[in-house]
């Protein structure tokens, strides 16, 4: 199996202003590919630390990518290295040159004399266009490791590791085998009761392997298969999956790429439902994201952040004397609120949020605290109730995520 290196090139990476995204990105994509990764680097805008991370790279790898450095300016450096590395003088290239001068024409834009550096490559290097921007991208191949040299930038770092870099190593290393993933999301179960339920398949998997990585009011069941092609991926995870997902049930919201807000508002659009939120501790988080499950579904959001607010939208939809009572006692108060929510907004629904948050509790995930969520559609309720709740990020999106989650099992279960 080849063994690849990453070396991401920037000053800014080291002074943390951005953040190495690009490595990450490969890192995935090689492992898709089959190809092992063994390090990788990060480097500044100096040579000669430059030279030392990439001549190390060389000596251990069979393929070394940098990414950045390749621009026109005075600290893009990486071509000056790599042919420094590979003991090659640099050259001006016809075809690269007739490249950046054509970009500049098609643009309409005068090109400044730096362009020109971008025409150079290291003598013998293969020259790999770059649509997406001016600097040219390259190859050298030497007696042992190849370098392949990318942009920065990540749009066209991107284009052109699937266009070019992923052709390459196909083609180079004979790679037959593919690794495909199915990633299953899970709500309202913890990372210890999804592994007590799968963890047999964890503990016995070589091929497809499954995996756990808990996120924020989230946990992910990754099921890997290494195949000739991804049918046959795909063909070897099926049965892990209806495993996992015989073990897991609805729990299991969505697959991938899917979002909750995607499942939600999908469930909403097949049962013409229209939904308004009121909430208070999540600053509007459960509203932005019913509006981006569906448009055309959501109808209204109220954030209400004392009791004033809260007493004012009630006030409408409450007998005015059982306020007061209902302000004091938090599950009534919740359904209170997706009560109004609805009827102020002439909705089919009305999901609510209201949480208590321990003012001394300074962590970011499930901080001390008590949340409730309540969901009616004029006669009946749904209700959910968790021990923490908080202002920081991560409990914001937890909350967030287990509110809409009410909703979309009492779609399922067929609420409306
Ligand atoms: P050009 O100068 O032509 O834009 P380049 O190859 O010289 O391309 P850099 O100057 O190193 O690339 O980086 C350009 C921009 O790309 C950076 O300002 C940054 O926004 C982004 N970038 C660079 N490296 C990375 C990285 N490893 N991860 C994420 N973004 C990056
Ligand atoms: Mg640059």
């Amino acid at each position: 199996m080849a063994n690849a290196e990453i070396v991401a090139i920037g000053s800014e990476l080291l002074l943390g202003q951005i953040v190495d995204t690009n490595s990450a990105w490969m890192a995935q994509r090689l492992t898709a590919l089959g190809v092992n990764l063994y390090f990788k680097s990060v480097v500044g805008d100096n040579p000669g630390r430059m030279k030392e991370v990439i001549a190390r790279a060389v000596e251990r790898a069979d393929i070394v990518i940098t990414s950045g450095g390749i621009g026109p300016t005075q600290d893009d450096l990486t071509r000056e290295i790599v042919a420094e590395v590979t003991g090659r003088k640099l050259v001006q290239d016809a075809g690269m040159l007739e490249q950046v001068e054509e970009h500049f024409r098609r643009r309409g834009r005068p090109m400044t004399p730096n362009n020109l550096r971008q025409s150079y490559m290291p003598e013998g290097a293969i020259p790999v266009k770059n649509p997406n921007g001016t600097a040219p991208s390259f190859v050298v191949e030497g007696p042992r490791a190849a370098i392949f040299s990318l942009p920065g930038v990540p749009v066209e770092m991107k284009w052109l590791f699937e266009n070019e870099v992923e052709p390459y190593l196909r083609n180079k290393f004979n790679l037959a085998e593919v690794i495909h993933y199915r990633v299953l999301k899970i709500v309202g179960v913890g990372e210890s009761a999804v592994d007590d339920k799968v963890g047999h398949l964890i503990a016995h998997s070589s091929n497809p392997t499954v995996g756990v990585l808990a996120l924020p009011g989230q946990v992910d069941v990754r099921i890997a298969a290494k195949a000739a092609n991804r049918a046959e991926a795909m063909k070897m995870i099926a049965p892990v999956e209806a495993e996992v997902r015989g073990l897991l049930g609805t729990a299991i919201f969505a697959a991938d790429e899917d979002t909750m807000e995607h499942v939600t508002g999908k469930l909403l659009r097949q049962k013409n439902q229209t939904v308004a939120v009121c909430e208070d501790l999540t600053c509007g988080q459960l509203a932005e994201r019913m509006q981006t499950a569906s448009m055309e579904n959501f109808s209204a959001g109220f954030i209400c952040n004392n009791e004033a607010a809260l007493g004012a939208l009630l006030k409408n939809s409450h007998d005015p004397i059982k306020i007061d009572e209902v302000l004091k006692d938090p599950v009534a108060l919740t359904d209170a609120m997706a009560r109004a929510a609805r009827q102020q907004s002439g909705s089919d629904l009305g999901l609510a949020l209201h949480a208590i948050a321990d003012p001394n509790s300074k962590i970011q995930n499930l901080a001390a605290g008590q949340t409730y969520v309540s969901l009616t559609d004029g006669k009946t309720f749904f209700r959910r109730e968790s021990t923490s709740a908080g202002r920081g990020a991560y409990d914001r999106s937890r909350m967030t995520l287990n509110a809409i989650d009410l909703l979309r099992t009492a779609l399922l279960e067929g609420m409306s």
